[in-house]
């Protein structure tokens, strides 16, 4: 339902909106030391959105140090855990409060429609918030077993300051999977956002401090990766990166660390997931999973189902009916038109990225299907049409590369061995799905895809209580659910002797 949520609504919210582009450090709103700013131009019309704060080395030292003191003060880690329950809890129904408000900061920055900022990003964000705020008065550490005069205690505590590195595709989702389980564990964080999408992150600090959390435990510094986030990821008294974004860069941020103090590291990365389609699937369901798998925000997800891995005999008609589905379902449209399934790509650099990945693709031999065009170039936004190309095999740079946007790259097989062979030859590992109605094969297939996540006859279901992340070139370390308050953590060992 949309209700009163019409274009002209979101358009005024627009224009009487201000936006917020200073960082927040030890509480407070802040410039960089040295004033630089930078503008983020707009995806969905190409027009100045916020000015941001360039922050730099400086001001990582100093955002560092307000979380180092937080941590070392014990003002939030030493806090009863019901009352820093009360204060997540709090801050996640702010976030419900703020809803229409970070949509739409949402929204300006990525370009993706306001209705999925507003019923999805918002909403799994406030969620994830809640969810571990609801564990930090339900975590228990451990007594080991001893001799009768021995009491051994294995205490797990947090590791002191967290510095978060996040991407511009989900802004608000990936830094609530960081923040809420370092918070609950008691650590400080100093969150680094992508310099294409910092709005909703200074919101949400601000919302958590009008919550409770004390000045210095959340902190957030813009700025560019290269400047802002090398700076953190090198920083000599951050305790550990939390990084979610390219396997480039993960690569530079164990670099970093390993030149540094040896902070851990945890990478969340990219993907290219197969989606291996059986004749005997119901091949109405494998269409809509692998275009909406596929599509959804505009193709720029980590785990999105970009290799459809289709049995032969059935695979022009399962291109047929993903184009029916494509055309029926995945409305593109400005992101404040209620219609809109998807909206912009990120910025017009990353448009001509995608379309010259998609030439290279052609010259090579890859075909195209269908779509896969820039269009509405009239708006002055950064559009394109979902479309698939199909490859000559999964050696094809469509079939191995991560486009990152609305493109699906179809690569046929013959036999089950066939189908796996090719799942699993890429360097990635984030996830994957096997559509079939023979359940023996479902399982062994399923077992058999090398994946974070692997689907059977569905896409993209999963909640906050499974583990979301890779294997292989896709990372390591798992965001949501209980464990991924470990990797925040580590085991600490007391031991007292009584005789
Ligand atoms: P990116 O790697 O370019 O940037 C990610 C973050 O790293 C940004 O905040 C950026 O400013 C920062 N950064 C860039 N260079 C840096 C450097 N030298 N030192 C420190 N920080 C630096 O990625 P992106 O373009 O923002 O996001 C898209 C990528 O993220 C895709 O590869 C996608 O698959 C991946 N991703 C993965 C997941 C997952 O959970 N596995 C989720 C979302 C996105």
């Amino acid at each position: 339902m949309t209700g009163h949520y019409t274009r002209d609504y979101w358009q005024k919210a627009l224009d009487a909106a201000t936006l917020n582009g200073r960082m927040f450090i030890d509480g407070k709103a802040a410039d960089a030391a040295d004033g630089t700013t930078f503008v983020r131009i707009r995806p969905m019309d190409g027009k100045p959105g916020a000015t941001f704060a360039r922050g730099k080395a400086v001001d990582i030292d100093r955002a560092v140090a307000s979380a180092r003191a937080a941590f070392q003060s014990g003002v939030w880690r030493h806090k009863e855990p019901v009352e820093r329950k009360r204060i997540m809890l709090r801050w996640a129904e702010l976030m419900r409060e703020h809803r229409e408000e970070l949509a739409l900061l949402e929204t300006i920055d990525v370009g993706k429609p306001v209705m999925a900022s507003l019923n999805v990003d918002v909403v799994l964000a406030a969620n994830c918030i809640q969810y571990y705020g609801e564990m930090c008065d339900k975590l228990y550490d451990e007594i080991a077993p001893t001799g009768p005069n021995d009491r051994a205690l294995v205490r797990k505590v947090p590791l002191g300051v967290i510095g978060a590195i996040t991407p511009w595709n989900y802004p608000l989702i990936i830094d609530s999977w960081k923040l809420g389980p370092a918070l609950a564990a008691g650590n400080s964080v100093v969150l680094k956002p992508a310099e294409q999408s910092s709005l909703t992150a200074i919101r949400i600090a601000e919302l958590a401090h009008e919550a409770g959390l004390p000045a210095g435990v959340f902190n957030v510094v813009t700025g560019y990766g290269e400047e802002a986030g090398q700076a953190l990821a090198k920083h000599m008294d951050v305790d550990m990166i939390a990084f979610t974004g390219s396997t480039e860069v993960g690569k530079l941020i164990m670099g970093y660390a390993a030149q540094t103090n040896l902070k851990r590291v945890a990478l969340e990365l990219g993907g290219k997931s197969p989606l291996i389609v059986f004749a005997d699937a119901d091949l109405d369901a494998a269409a809509s999973a692998a275009a909406w798998g596929c599509f959804y925000n505009s193709g720029e997800t980590c785990h999105a189902s970009t290799r459809l891995v289709a049995e032969r005999s059935i695979m022009d008609q399962l291109i047929r009916k993903i184009e029916e589905v494509t055309a029926r379902e995945i409305t593109l449209a400005h992101p404040f038109e209620p219609s809109a399934q998807i909206g912009a790509l990120i910025e017009d650099a990353h448009l001509e990225k995608v379309l010259a990945m998609i030439e290279a693709g052609e010259r090579e031999g890859s075909t195209r299907a269908f779509g896969a065009e820039k269009v509405m170039t009239e708006t002055g936004g950064s559009y394109m049409s979902p479309g698939v190309f199909v490859a000559k095999s999964n050696a094809d740079s469509l079939a191995r590369q991560e486009i990152f946007g609305p493109v699906l790259t179809a690569i046929p097989f013959d036999t089950e061995e066939e189908a796996l062979a090719i799942a699993n030859d890429t360097s990635y590992g984030l996830a994957g799905a096997v559509f079939t109605t023979n359940m023996g094969r479902a399982h062994r297939v399923s077992e058999a895809i090398h994946a974070g996540t692997v689907w059977i006859n569905t896409y993209d279901i999963s909640s906050l209580a499974t583990p979301f992340g890779g294997f292989k070139q896709s990372g390591f370390g798992r965001d949501r659910s209980v464990h991924a308050i470990d990797k925040y953590c580590d085991y600490k060992t007391i031991w007292q002797r009584y005789a």
